[in-house]
């Protein structure tokens, strides 16, 4: 029986599992993957992901590569029980804040394999495809998992850390033994990807569309080139099989489409739930996407939340390797990964629900009297409704105590213009991805900076290209943001010694 040695094994490589790999892989972790399929799975599920996740996809060095697979995303326009537009979600205007699109509508099958050829040219990650996890053996100071190929060979791995990242069944959490929380929702759904003609294109709308209809709710999402999705609900004791074929499926895409008009690339009934792992640390294992959560897939949040996690694990788990902290930090700082992004996690879904419940409501008059509500709500103007409007911040965690409203977001990348620069460039492009402490000029530079980035464009004689930075520390009245490696705000600084107390928080955080 063969043996492997590593720092941190990671169960599945699905879109969670490859983005944890290279984040570690790049930061010099022995990583070692077991993957029970052999390749990238060739049907789409997820088609939607936002700018958040594009930065990440940047620091991979990935972005270039996979922005050809993606499009912005329309428009979603609600339609409520007589047509009538009930609501409308866009996305936040130009200049963006992150530097990408904010939300895109992408291609799944050729990100995955532009992901997996990152992670193949790291020299300290090893991939076992065609691999299973079956027995896993694990304490707080690493764990052993005992895995079996497809071909009967035997592998046992002995890692520091595991990372189960094997989606909504995962055979990890099933041996901790951890149980999922039921966050109260459950629809059947069946969801359909065709390739779509000219002759059918000229059928169809031209933005994506929530038909928020009591007789069957359903969503149609203007996917990139010619794909088109349906999402479309279920009634009682209709047949999930049936409406799967071919016949089943052409006869519901009827109000749309003939079978002349575009072919089918896969339709697939499913229960769209909303759960959250009870715990997602258990000793040396950590819950990552599906593993740990699932949600509805309006707003297309799924993938997103599971690359958050990895973004947020992965510079937990290279500080702790790294020795930069240690003994009851690195416990701490181990920890707060569940803490925060459970509590994220289960915000957010709580707020598809809501949107969920708006587009699947199947009582008449409680329909028509939600459309009454939401047209009343803005005086019978229908306004446009960011959709990032409905990402929380982190509210607990590794953030500084001073609470302002800036703790916990996403801090933005603006575009920097300088003397040295021929053209712009994102502001992690210049000055990495690790701790940043990015000021302006009204504050005096800290005398220690040890661990730190200084971003101060003004003195790098850079210029904030499109003002994106300016408009934040307006925004949230603050000359100073301390940002994470996973880009949230630990804290802001108005004045000097707000400055010093915010860094001597930090180190007293990270026990520095
Ligand atoms: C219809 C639909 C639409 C969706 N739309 C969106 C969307 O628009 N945007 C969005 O962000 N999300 C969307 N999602 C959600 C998204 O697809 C998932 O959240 C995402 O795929 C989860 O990624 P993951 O890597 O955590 O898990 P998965 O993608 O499920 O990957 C898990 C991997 O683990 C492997 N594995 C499992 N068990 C083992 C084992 N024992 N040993 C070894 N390997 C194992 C599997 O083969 C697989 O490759 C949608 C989902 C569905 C079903």
């Amino acid at each position: 029986m063969n043996e492997i040695s590593c720092d941190v094994a990671i169960v599945g490589l699905g879109p969670t599992g490859v983005v944890a790999a290279i984040l570690l892989g790049m930061a010099g972790l022995r990583v070692h993957v077991i993957e029970r399929r052999h390749e990238v799975y060739e049907i789409p599920r997820a088609i939607a992901l936002d700018h958040e996740i594009m930065r990440i996809f940047q620091q991979l060095g990935t972005a270039q590569a996979i922005l050809p697979y993606c499009e912005p995303f329309t428009p979603s326009e609600f339609y409520g029980v007589n047509g009538e537009l009930i609501r409308r979600m866009t996305m936040i205007a130009p200049p963006y804040p992150m530097g990408y699109t904010p939300s895109m509508v992408f291609t799944q099958p050729p990100v995955e394999q532009v992901l997996r050829e990152r992670l193949a040219q790291l020299k300290t990650v090893t991939t076992a495809f065609g691999y299973d996890v079956q027995d896993l053996i694990a304490d707080a100071q690493g764990a052993s998992l005992a895995t079996l190929s497809d071909q009967g060979e035997e592998q046992v791995i002995e890692a520091r850390w595991v990372i189960a990242c094997d989606g909504g069944g995962s055979t990890t959490r099933g041996l901790l033994g951890i149980d999922l929380q039921d966050l109260d929702f459950d629809e059947p759904w069946l969801v359909v990807d065709v390739k779509v003609n000219e002759r059918g294109l000229a059928k169809l709308p031209d933005v994506s569309v929530q038909y928020c209809e009591p007789e069957r709710p359903c969503t149609l999402v203007i996917g990139p080139g010619n794909h088109r999705r349906w999402e479309i609900s279920l009634k009682p004791g209709e047949d999930p099989a049936q409406v799967a074929t071919e016949a089943g499926t052409w006869s519901l895409l009827s109000r749309w489409l003939s079978p002349e008009d575009g072919t089918l690339w896969r339709q697939a009934s499913y229960r769209f739930h909303a759960l959250v792992a009870e715990d997602w640390r258990q000793g040396c294992v950590f819950l990552a996407g599906d593993a740990a959560h699932m949600q509805p897939p309006f707003l297309g949040q799924g993938m997103c939340q599971g690359i958050r996690d990895a973004s947020n694990l992965a510079w937990k788990l290279i500080a702790v390797h790294n020795g930069d902290v240690q003994g009851e930090a690195a416990e701490m700082l181990l920890d707060s990964y569940g803490i925060e992004r459970k509590a994220h996690v289960s915000e957010l879904t709580g707020r598809l629900k809501q949107i969920g419940a708006t587009i699947c409501e199947r009582d008449t008059a409680k329909a028509m009297a939600r459309d009454l509500q939401l047209l009343a709500e803005c005086d019978g103007v229908v306004k446009d409704t960011p959709r990032q409007d409905i990402l929380p911040p982190l509210r607990s965690g590794l953030l500084s105590t001073h609470t302002s409203e800036a703790r916990g977001c996403l801090f933005v990348q603006p575009r920097l213009h300088g003397q040295n620069l021929r053209d712009t460039s994102l502001m992690d492009e210049l000055y990495g991805y690790g701790w940043r402490l990015v000021m302006d000029a009204r504050l005096q530079n800290p005398v220690e900076l040890a661990g730190l980035t200084l971003v101060k464009p003004d003195a790098d004689q850079c210029t904030d290209a499109e003002g994106v930075l300016t408009q934040w520390m307006e925004h949230y009245q603050c000359h100073a943001v301390l940002v994470r490696p996973d880009h949230y705000v630990f804290g802001t600084a108005e004045t000097d010694s707000e400055l010093h107390d915010l860094l001597s928080q930090w180190r007293t955080a990270l026990r520095l």
